[in-house]
């Protein structure tokens, strides 16, 4: 049998977000494509209210420019304590674009004399998928778990060291496993399985 192949676009620079997204949307005949393959455009201004807002502005932007199928993620962290922030605004919390150092110590800042139980947070990610037609598909997965008090682990990338999901029962960050473990219980790992059913579905 003869696969067509099917080129995909990844609507992100960050390759840890390439990878999470290429291992999970494994179909056959399809290949991921980093932006940087398509020719320099100006970023889009991500201005969303939402999560939502946000993949749909960087996805429509890479589908506009590549003329291909194209996925895009917007992610962040939500904690309660702090009504929700840093959210859409994770990845420039402390000012600068992806600083995760200055971002997880602004975190600890504000989180400062807070008490365990009330340092719970989750992780959002929405998936914006647009095929060739110009069609979409929109996926959302969560984690939950709490906000710790000092830095563990080296893996993943952005507030990894500081979360603790409550599937590891408070006691291990995400950044202390390896790669597959968070992809398991990840927001993007669910929102890429709730993307792949809906596409399966589609197929
Ligand atoms: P985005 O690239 O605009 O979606 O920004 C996402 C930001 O949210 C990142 O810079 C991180 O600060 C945070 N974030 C999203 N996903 C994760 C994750 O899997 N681990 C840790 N931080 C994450």
């Amino acid at each position: 049998m003869r696969v067509e192949m099917k080129q995909v676009i990844v609507a992100t620079n960050n390759a840890h977000k390439l990878s999470e997204i290429e291992t999970a949307l494994d179909f056959p005949g399809w290949e991921f494509a980093p932006l940087s393959t398509l020719e320099a455009y100006p970023e889009p201004e991500e201005d969303g209210e939402t999560f939502e807002d946000n993949a749909r502005i960087k996805a429509r932007a890479a589908f506009e420019h590549g003329g291909r199928a194209t996925v895009a993620d917007d992610s962040g962290l939500v904690v309660d304590a702090l009504d929700g922030a840093p959210g859409v605004h994770s990845s420039r919390y402390a000012g600068t674009h992806g600083d995760d150092e200055a971002n997880n110590a602004k975190l600890l800042e504000e989180l400062a004399g807070v008490p365990d139980e009330r340092r719970t947070a989750r992780f959002v990610s929405v998936l914006v998928f647009i095929d060739e037609d110009g069609s979409e598909t929109v996926a959302r997965g969560t984690v939950e778990g709490r906000i710790g008090h000092e830095l563990h682990g080296k893996g993943g990338f952005g507030y990894d060291p500081l979360f603790l999901p409550d599937e590891f029962g408070g006691e291990k960050t995400m950044a202390e496993v390896p790669m597959s473990e968070k992809n398991r219980i990840s927001h993007r790992g669910n929102a890429l399985r709730e993307l792949r059913r809906k596409l399966e579905s589609g197929l």
